[in-house]
């Protein structure tokens, strides 16, 4: 797989360094994703508080871009309201089911278009994704929580 070198540096930045990797104490929800195709597994610990993304925390084992992608969401979402988050992810997914057609929203994305070149390798879409996909199913399951 060939990505642009700069992009390079930026997953595996962050796959040496993960952001927010290691699991709170304090949650609203904690889901457990795997991606068999790959063997990538993540758990993850969401705290809701008014509909905000209060705290998400993960840990995991895995290849290298579902490593580096979990950090990125982790800090993408953090912090911000539930409707933003999504938003984001709503972009991330888009990017990724994009086939290279696009390059992604650097305003939105920040360290996430490092991943734009992940889109064309349609196996490696689901280790991109991973982290993503459980920040959603923790997202509508907290939100839940959080009305009862
Ligand atoms: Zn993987």
């Amino acid at each position: 797989m060939e990505l642009d070198s700069l992009y390079q540096e930026v997953i595996l930045d962050h796959y040496k360094h993960p952001l927010h990797k290691g699991l709170s104490v304090e949650k609203t929800v904690q889901v457990h994703h795997v991606n068999p195709s790959c063997g990538d597994e993540i758990t993850l610990n969401l705290l809701l508080e008014d509909d905000v993304v209060k705290d998400v925390t993960w840990d995991g084992v895995g290849c290298s871009i579902s490593q580096a992608s979990s950090s990125i969401m982790s800090d993408l979402v953090h912090g911000k309201s539930m409707d933003h988050a999504l938003t984001i992810l709503e972009s991330f997914s888009e990017l990724m089911s994009s086939k290279g057609s696009i390059t992604g929203d650097e305003e939105i994305l920040e360290d996430g278009v490092a991943l734009a070149g992940v889109s064309k390798f349609p196996a490696r879409v689901k280790c991109a994704l991973l982290g993503w996909m459980a920040f959603k199913d923790a997202a509508l399951q907290g939100r839940n929580e959080e009305k009862k």
